[in-house]
């Protein structure tokens, strides 16, 4: 099997053994018989394995080209685990615009626990060269980045970050590994906040941390238990099921935002449009070269200011005002008050007249119709 589509449908689902039923069981167990003390049959304890839990970790591991995949209770469950496999003193280096959550738990809990933290603009090479420290362990990267759809050259920050002996950690929440699959290109792990296009109907809270690395992999899979934050057999399943249309879905979300970039882009009530698909876009270059597809996500800045972005949003009616991003459904946000607040005073804070879209799946013209009546 070589094709994203059919990997997507079948690896991790092949049919049960017993009944032959063509999804994977739900095991809804805590713990499995053992046969004598310290013999189970298939593991001791059922955060410690799931066979759910497997199927999504094979499925999507698989999509990633990686050779290890850990699945946990949230993507910042996974970012926290990864963390935690650095020690108080290290330096982790930062773009200067990430998910505020990312953030938030960089600063105002491993801050406390001893990690430092560099923010900088990742298109800048000399600027991230700089920003290294004898101390640095992890270069950590969002492409295209959230809320403002930067694009970085992953081949080119995984030379930097490895000429200084750092790991190069890509979030690739955005772009999923039906875009883009970071560890071809260099990286050393890739994250992912499956709560979005993955699951892709904001349904479940997911998390995910893929690696190459038999050593960071066995670290990885030993918090997970130790620790705790893992998935529940449900909430992996409905992962799965999201996998099997991932590729669909993402055609048409990426078709959705191009028209609703180009709509936007020439708007009189506009002021810029961040999207990645566009030429105008500069890192539209880099985009094309390693991204599949340009994604779903939009964001624009108004001429009218933070006033007249906070009307849009709590205008359209197909855009459902709300956090979060991925789902068949589009929705609409003010990051400077909303997914990004932690980041205010902060290099990271956007600016207070940005909108940020997550461009659904529906017809395109309810789309654009609901946004020309909102920028009225
Ligand atoms: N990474 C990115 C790019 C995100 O947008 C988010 C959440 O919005 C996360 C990580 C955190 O994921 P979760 O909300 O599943 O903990």
């Amino acid at each position: 099997m070589s094709g994203f589509n059919t990997r997507a449908i079948h690896v991790g689902s092949e049919p049960d053994g017993v009944t032959g039923a063509v999804n994977p069981p739900v095991y809804l167990t805590s713990t499995y018989a053992q046969d004598g003390v310290g013999v189970p049959r298939f593991s001791d304890y059922a955060r410690v394995d799931n066979p759910t839990r497997a199927a999504l970790e094979a499925c999507l591991a698989g999509l990633e080209d990686a050779r290890h995949g850990i699945a946990f209770a949230s993507g910042l469950a996974g970012e926290d685990a990864l963390l935690r496999t650095l020690a108080p003193g290290d330096h982790v280096i930062l773009g200067n615009d990430a998910y505020g959550g990312t953030y938030r738990l960089l600063t105002r809990i491993f801050g406390d626990w001893g990690l430092t933290i560099t923010t900088v603009d990742l298109s800048d090479l000399d600027a991230v060269r700089a920003a290294f420290s004898t101390s640095t362990k992890v270069l950590w990267v969002e492409t295209p980045s959230n809320p403002m759809l930067n694009v970085v050259s992953i081949h080119d920050l995984a030379k930097v970050a490895h000429d200084q002996g750092a790991l190069l950690v890509v979030d690739n929440t955005f772009a999923t590994p039906y875009l883009q699959r970071p560890l071809t290109l260099g990286a050393d792990v890739v994250i992912h906040s499956t709560t979005k296009y993955v699951g892709g109907h904001s349904d479940v809270i997911g998390g995910f941390v893929a690696t190459n690395s038999d050593e960071l992999a066995g670290k990885l899979k030993f918090h997970q238990y130790a620790i705790g934050a893992v998935p529940g057999p449900l909430d992996c399943y409905l992962l799965i099921r999201g996998l099997k249309t991932l590729g669909v879905r993402m055609e048409r979300h990426c078709a959705n935002a191009r028209e609703v970039a180009a709509f936007l882009d020439g708007h009189e009530a506009v002021e810029r449009v961040y999207y990645p698909g566009l030429a105008s876009h500069p890192g539209h270059d880099v985009a094309a070269r390693q991204m599949r597809d340009f994604g779903g996500m939009v964001s624009f800045t108004l001429k009218g200011g933070a006033a007249a972005a906070r009307k849009v949003c709590e205008t359209t009616t197909v855009f459902t005002l709300a956090e979060s991003l991925g789902g068949v459904e589009s929705l609409i946000e003010l990051p400077s008050a909303m997914t990004h607040a932690s980041t205010a005073g902060s290099t990271l804070e956007p600016p207070d007249s940005l909108v940020r879209l997550s461009v659904g799946i529906e017809d395109i013209e309810d789309l654009i119709d609901d946004l020309t009546n909102a920028l009225i």
